[in-house]
């Protein structure tokens, strides 16, 4: 039996992530490999857009080539008790930078600052440790929560997006040393650019599918002329490998990429993930095997709703 050019996936995740307790999305194989199509459920139609695009330039085009084997990574801790971080940080590939999930909702500082200490204590005082708050701070709690984060954590290397709006970014960035990274204002900014106008961020994090592919990604990138860390939209390995490609085509890369995401996976759909080892994950392509499938495969019911959505973002039949 082969693989048909477009498969469904579906997997629990280990750790709730990003509210999420499970995973799936769409693979589709054309000339130049296989892709993935993932968007999250809250992204419309036009926000899946630019995913849509970014699955076909790895099945249809490939990538440009890369100009580096491997692409350190981090280990990335969900929002999780202080035990559990520790053990993450510890099987987390050799990772030497730990990127940390705040500001999860029903959570409190104190459950914040003993996952930092925590995830410190399994790194050493070598590793680098930042922290992601998904925008979810206003501009006088993110100055708060950084002082006594960056204390806890014995040092940050960078907060990821504490505040949602622009402005707030960069009043934020003068009253903290902390630098500051930006995400969700690019990938889901009409205009990336308003960043570095504001002089908002420090740092950019781009993730392939929702900028549109690894090309699109790349000319961001120039655009923005900051320092960018490559991060997972949450993808099986089929997806990561975009993200390898773009980070193995920057001009520089100075910072861990985030993309040592499939542990969170319980099943992934190749063979062999794409995960880290001595804290780097090899740029290589992979393809999906039966034997993941039988495992991560989705049911028809998934499969349906993923058809139709490719109909609905593609504007045409996917079979
Ligand atoms: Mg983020």
């Amino acid at each position: 039996m082969t693989i048909p050019s477009v498969v469904v996936y579906s997997t629990p995740l280990r750790s709730r992530f990003r509210g999420l307790t499970a995973r799936d999305g769409v693979l589709l194989r054309g000339d130049a490999g296989w892709g993935e199509f993932s968007p999250f459920w809250d992204y419309d139609d036009a926000g899946s857009r630019p995913w849509w695009r970014a699955a076909r330039e790895a099945a249809d085009e490939g990538w440009p080539a890369p100009l580096r084997t491997r692409i350190p990574v981090n280990v990335t801790v969900p929002a999780v008790d202080p035990v559990r971080a520790a053990q993450i940080v510890r099987a987390g590939g050799g990772c030497t930078t730990a990127k940390v999930k705040v500001a999860e909702r029903g959570q409190d500082l104190g459950e914040e600052q003993a996952r930092l200490e925590a995830v410190r204590d399994a790194l050493g005082p070598h590793g680098r440790i930042r922290i992601d708050a998904n925008g979810a701070w206003d501009l006088d709690t993110a100055t708060d929560r950084l002082r006594l984060l960056d204390r806890a954590a014995g040092g940050l290397e960078y907060a990821e997006q504490p505040c949602a709006a622009v402005a707030d970014l960069a009043a934020l960035r003068r009253r903290t040393h902390v630098p500051i990274a930006a995400d969700e204002s690019i990938r889901r900014a009409e205009d990336p650019m308003a960043v570095v106008r504001a002089e908002a961020a420090d740092v950019v994090v781009l993730k392939v599918q929702p900028l549109g592919g690894v090309r699109a990604a790349l000319r961001i990138a120039e655009q923005v002329g900051l320092p960018v860390v490559v991060s997972s939209a949450l993808e099986s390995s089929v997806g990561i490998a975009a993200g390898l490609a773009l980070a193995a085509a920057l001009p520089e890369l100075s910072h861990a990429c985030g993309l040592a995401t499939v542990h969170l996976f319980a099943h992934d759909v190749v063979d062999d993930p794409l995960l880290p080892t001595d804290g780097a994950i090899d740029v290589r392509r992979v393809a999906p095997s039966e034997a993941a499938l039988a495992l991560s495969g989705a049911d028809e019911e998934t499969t349906q709703r993923w058809l139709g959505r490719i109909d609905a973002v593609a504007g045409q039949s996917a079979r």
